[in-house]
């Protein structure tokens, strides 16, 4: 069976104030890390308080983005030795409004999952089609493309370790969530490229998260589906009470 894991993806909100009482609110209340995988990825400024509040408590901090390079003359960039340092644990990568916003390549992603793995920080690689895109019928040819082109070079190992997270880019902060059979077509459709790319084993392992206008009130029917192993949530996961309600369905 694989452990469902949901992230919180706080994209460029909160303050350190309360992104502390957030933490502070929650970090005794989450499940235990062996019946569900809770994390929040929050701003870099946030990350090294975030980490040592959370010191032996079941939730866990991811980064947002990293830079590939582990050093050197690339200005406002964090790398992934320091992210490793400050005992960050998840990295999420090639998520949409990078891609789109930041012009993000295939080739970029693939660079940075490698450079996650080589300092032993967990990818959450994110993959998706737009909306126009799911019209012309291409989301399973668009989706495949990307999670290939980000897994390339990958050993089996790493794969099986690897989260990715299918998010429509449609249903990204639209409140325009896919149905759980949506959902979860694509999530099928993703582990059995895994299993193709890789091996049966690997596209066993691997777990493969939903996002997309996740909440309380969607996010039971959406695990329950049999390829969606978790959730990548913004909006829902901003309020303590909202993110608990939302582990607390991952157990
Ligand atoms: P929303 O949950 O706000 O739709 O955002 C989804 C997302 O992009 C998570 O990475």
């Amino acid at each position: 069976m694989r452990k469902q894991v949901i992230a919180g993806n706080w994209k460029m909100n909160k303050t350190h104030t309360e992104a502390n009482e957030f933490v502070q609110a929650t970090k005794h209340e989450v499940p235990s890390a062996s019946e569900v995988e809770s994390i929040v990825c929050a701003p870099f400024p946030f990350l090294q308080k975030m980490v040592e509040e959370t010191n032996g408590s079941s939730l866990k901090v991811g980064a947002q983005n990293m830079h590939f390079e582990e050093s050197g003359a690339f200005t406002g960039e964090v790398s992934p030795v320091m992210l490793k340092e400050l005992g960050v644990t998840y990295v999420v990568l090639g998520h949409s409004e990078r891609r789109e916003i930041f012009e993000e390549t295939d080739e970029v992603v693939n660079k940075k999952v490698h450079a996650a793995f080589n300092h032993g920080l967990t990818p959450i690689v994110c993959v998706g089609e737009t909306l126009e895109q799911r019209e012309a019928d291409q989301t399973m040819d668009h989706v495949e493309s990307q999670v290939k082109k980000a897994l390339e070079g990958l050993t089996v190992e790493q794969i099986a370790d690897t989260i990715i997270a299918y998010e429509p880019i449609w249903a990204i902060g639209t409140g325009r969530t896919a149905t759980s059979e949506q959902a979860n077509e694509v999530c099928t459709h993703i582990r059995k490229v895994v299993g193709e790319f890789a091996n049966t084993e690997a596209a066993e392992a691997v777990r493969i998260q939903y996002g997309g206008s996740v909440k309380p009130a969607n996010v039971d029917e959406l695990l329950s589906q049999s390829d969606i192993d978790g959730a990548l949530v913004g909006g829902a996961s901003l309020e303590a009470d909202s993110f608990l309600k939302l582990v607390e369905a991952g157990k």
